[in-house]
């Protein structure tokens, strides 16, 4: 399984000082994969404290330009060289408020893996395309990209949007369902099994249920990564 941690615009050198003190004795011997994604001026600090540790590091985004004049972006080139072995893409945080569109990050994503970056590609529908009947067909139309994206270092991760930060996570039927229709897509255009993550409200009190869910093989979780703690649990349940 791999777990992701998705701290958004949260978080301090000392919170992360702090983090990784209580969460990496716990991860060693660890049989999962996880992953710590910071805001990135932690970058740096993280990839210091968790070198040599179960914990990988990953940033929430990345330019699709090697460098350039791009005021404000950051190059998945750069991230690499730095140690950072993830990226989050297309969170719908990134596609609701800064205008992130499926072409885009398609070329963040490609850009990111020339770089040598894993790329964890976020999907899924809002509440009004769920209640309209069009949850499939929004994933449909957001997996129609990956197609030219390499398998190996793809991992996606269905986020209803309605669930994210909401409190309110999807059942394991609807994730069950959600997951069958993108493990198929990607088979179909990529050739391979991709592992499919599920997140959106994880928390250590549903993680066991959603983890277990057919088709899951992970999670993305936001909130609930802020403390090592409840992390940790979520990890725990993997
Ligand atoms: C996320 O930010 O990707 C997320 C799933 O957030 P939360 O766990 O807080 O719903």
């Amino acid at each position: 399984m791999l777990l992701a941690a998705n701290w958004k615009m949260y978080g301090s050198p000392s919170q992360l000082a702090a983090y990784c003190e209580e969460l990496l004795p716990q991860l060693e011997g660890c049989a999962h994969q996880v992953v710590l994604c910071p805001p990135f001026p932690l970058l740096p600090q993280a990839v210091m404290l968790c070198a040599g540790s179960e914990l990988a590091v990953g940033a929430q985004n990345c330019h699709w330009a090697r460098e350039g004049a791009f005021t404000g972006e950051v190059s998945p080139n750069l991230l690499a060289e730095m140690g950072v072995s993830w990226v989050i893409i297309a969170h719908s945080e990134r596609r609701k408020l800064f205008g992130e569109t499926d072409d885009t990050a398609l070329a963040r994503a490609k850009a990111a893996q020339e770089a040598g970056l894993s790329v964890i590609f976020c999907v899924g529908e809002t509440l009004a395309e769920r209640e309209g009947g069009e949850t499939l067909s929004v994933l449909q139309r957001q997996t129609a990209v990956l197609a030219g994206l390499d398998p190996q270092k793809l991992v996606i991760a269905y986020e209803p949007v309605w669930a994210i930060g909401t409190g309110h996570n999807a059942t394991p039927a609807q994730v069950a369902e959600a997951h069958a229709f993108i493990h198929e897509r990607l088979q179909e255009l990529t050739g391979q099994a991709v592992p499919v993550l599920y997140g959106g409200s994880v928390k250590p009190q549903n993680a066991g249920e959603l983890l277990a869910t057919p088709g899951v093989a992970g999670a993305l979780v936001g909130g609930a990564s802020l403390d090592a703690g409840s992390f940790f649990a979520i990890i725990q349940a993997a």
